[in-house]
């Protein structure tokens, strides 16, 4: 089941239904796309028609953060609740080792994916991680080419947004995976690069301030959180009007 939030069909789902669904994905015969925006995307997606093809185009797209879970509840739709797609990368980890499937890492500085993979192989000795490269190319094609010689099941692509979902779009039916999932600054996050916040934090919908703590550069884009919700109660009136599609 799908909430309509400005638009985007988001998965009305738990953690654990989205690692299953992401998991059976494995096993499909289909190339599948999976996204997560945040309700800075979202809002990137109400700028710009060309964004919101793209994240439309993808099959299964996750609610990742309190603000599209928020904006869910006021266009009446209340969701289960955020799937964070950091934590849904990291919990696919056991389903792909458990099925033997092959994981790759694309994306971050050079060293990052690496250190992301130790991570990964500390905690799950089986899984199979059959490359890594850092996000910093210039040419797709030889990137594409190791994917497919390293026969990769799953794809991580972290590249940040909008050119991660771009780039999954665009060569989706080359890479031979089953799955890819765009997971923007996860991979320096498995690599201990970036610290989540404290559990409080999270507890009370506030990871969004701890990280403006960190990253206080940040602000520009968190700004756009306030002009999301212009937008979602922009959309519910044009909804009740039937204005929207
Ligand atoms: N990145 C990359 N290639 C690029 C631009 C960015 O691999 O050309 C990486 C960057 O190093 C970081 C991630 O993409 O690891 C984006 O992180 P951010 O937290 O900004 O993700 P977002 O908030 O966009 O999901």
């Amino acid at each position: 089941m799908t909430v309509d939030v400005v638009g985007i069909p988001v998965q009305n789902v738990t953690m654990e239904e989205a690692v299953r669904d992401a998991a059976a994905f494995l096993d499909g015969a289909e190339p599948k796309i999976i996204v997560t925006p945040n309700a800075e995307i979202l809002q990137l997606c109400v700028e710009d028609a060309r964004i919101k093809e793209i994240i439309r185009g993808a099959d299964y797209i996750i609610p990742d953060g309190i603000g599209v879970v928020r904006a869910a509840k006021m266009l009446g739709t209340p969701m289960k609740g955020k799937v964070a797609g950091c934590e849904l990368g990291w919990n696919l980890l056991p389903e792909i080792t458990r099925r033997g499937k092959r994981l790759f890492l694309l994306g971050a500085k050079p060293g990052v994916a690496q250190a992301a993979a130790d991570k990964m192989k500390a905690q799950y000795p089986d899984l199979i991680i059959c490359g890594v490269r850092d996000g910093y190319f210039k040419e797709d094609d030889e990137v594409i080419e190791s994917i497919r010689a390293a026969r990769a099941d799953a794809l991580y692509v972290c590249l940040g947004v909008p050119k991660q979902e771009k780039w999954m779009v665009k060569h989706r039916d080359r890479l031979g995976v089953k799955l890819m999932i765009g997971l923007g600054g996860s991979l320096d996050v498995y690599a201990g690069n970036i610290k989540r916040a404290p559990k409080l934090f999270i507890k009370l919908g506030l990871e969004w301030l701890y990280r403006l703590i960190k990253e206080p550069w940040r602000i520009k884009r968190m700004m756009k959180l306030p002009v999301f919700f212009v937008s979602v109660r922009k959309y519910k009136k044009e909804r009740k009007r039937g204005e929207t599609e």
